[in-house]
């Protein structure tokens, strides 16, 4: 599969420790995130989503700290989670201290939001002892007010400006592990921010069209900015942020990024539209083989074509291949016919032969 070669090379920042840690930046592949909606103090409840969240896919996952309880919780969601954990701060300098003391592996704040520079030190301090990076999180509708007074509303050259500010209150502390995001749910805003910061930084970015929207209307919009701003070498990290279940959000973002080929651990489904010339019943077979392969973790591309006229040709392509045609089904691998079989059993003989490509891929 061809992949995005043209990457902007950014600043690499390693997140958590040990067999899960990931680095954001640095031409790595993109990392996928995603965000608790449980509270985070209900810790049973949490750790639940979250191991849901890595099963799908997430790799890094971050929670709501909107006060002490929660921060402290973050000791007893790290002892049953394996995925690096991310606090989620607002201003509150005491609450960033507690979650490094929990052992949180990242932590998004604002430092020009904590307000005294002996505070921010204190945190910085704390980040450099423990390896802990910082996300710099502007939003356009969060965006601070003097910057709105200049410009009078949220503009990319307001937010680029905030976050100019942000980050020189690190550097000046020496701190260099950085990850800035500069999300807006206006996706022309977004994409305009995100360019400012790609030409401005060599900080890695942190992807998200904020408040997106529900499912289907979210994750449209969030492709199209995210695909925008992929598509020109920007992006290290990425969030998308939709009003459904998180694991939504991961089964999306895997999507994304697939398309662009900066994930590994993922198969990719071809299927036809189907037109007229169609021979096997189609859709609910593509349906049915896009839950099957969503369990795969390996960079294998399944195809299935309804007609014997351009399913062949397509099928090649893939990995593993099915062309259907009048109540029968012709398989092929690596480009090669293995085996014509009846409609009725198909299915079935398919999931297997992808079984077994998946444990070679495995076993090699
Ligand atoms: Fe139509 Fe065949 Fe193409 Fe499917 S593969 S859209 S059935 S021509």
């Amino acid at each position: 599969m061809l992949t995005l070669t043209h990457r902007r090379k950014t600043r690499a920042v390693m997140v958590g420790e040990g067999p899960n840690a990931v680095i954001i930046g640095g031409r790595n592949k993109v990392i996928l995130q995603s965000m608790c909606t449980t509270k985070t103090q209900d810790v049973a409840a949490t750790v639940e989503q979250i191991n849901q969240l890595e099963e799908a896919g997430c790799q890094l996952v971050r929670v709501a700290v909107p006060d002490m309880e929660a921060a402290i919780a973050i000791k007893e969601i790290k002892a049953q989670i394996n995925i690096p954990l991310v606090a989620d701060i607002h201003f509150d300098y005491r609450l960033a201290l507690q979650a490094i003391e929990s052992g949180v592996d990242k932590i998004r704040i604002n430092p020009g939001n904590i307000g005294r520079k002996d505070r921010v030190a204190k945190v910085v301090e704390a980040c450099k002892a423990h390896n802990i990076p910082i996300r710099i999180g502007v939003n356009a509708g969060s965006l601070e007010k003097k910057f709105l007074q200049k410009y009078g509303y949220p503009t990319a050259q307001g937010m680029l400006e905030s976050a100019i500010e942000h980050v020189e209150i690190l550097e000046e502390l020496d701190f260099h592990d950085i990850i800035i995001s500069m999300k807006a749910s206006n996706v022309e805003l977004a994409l305009e921010a995100y360019k400012l910061a790609a030409e401005r930084f060599d900080y890695p970015l942190h992807l998200g069209i904020t408040e997106a929207g529900p499912l289907f209307s979210g994750s449209v919009k969030s492709a199209a900015g995210m695909g925008a701003l992929l598509s020109l070498g920007i992006g290290d990290t990425m969030r998308i942020s939709l009003s459904a279940d998180p694991r939504e959000e991961i089964k999306v973002g895997r999507e994304v990024i697939k398309s662009f080929g900066l994930i590994d651990n993922a198969a990719t489904l071809v299927s036809c539209p189907t037109c007229g010339r169609i021979e096997i019943d189609l859709i609910p077979i593509a349906q049915e083989l896009e839950e099957y392969i969503a369990n795969i973790k390996a960079p294998i591309t399944v195809a299935i074509l309804g007609c014997g006229v351009n399913g062949p040709g397509e099928a090649r392509e893939a990995d593993i291949g099915l062309a259907g045609g009048a109540g029968k089904g012709m398989l092929f691998k690596k480009g090669k016919i293995i085996k014509t079989v009846d409609e009725a059993v198909m299915l079935e003989e398919f999931k297997a032969e992808i079984d077994a490509m998946y444990k070679h891929y495995q076993e090699t």
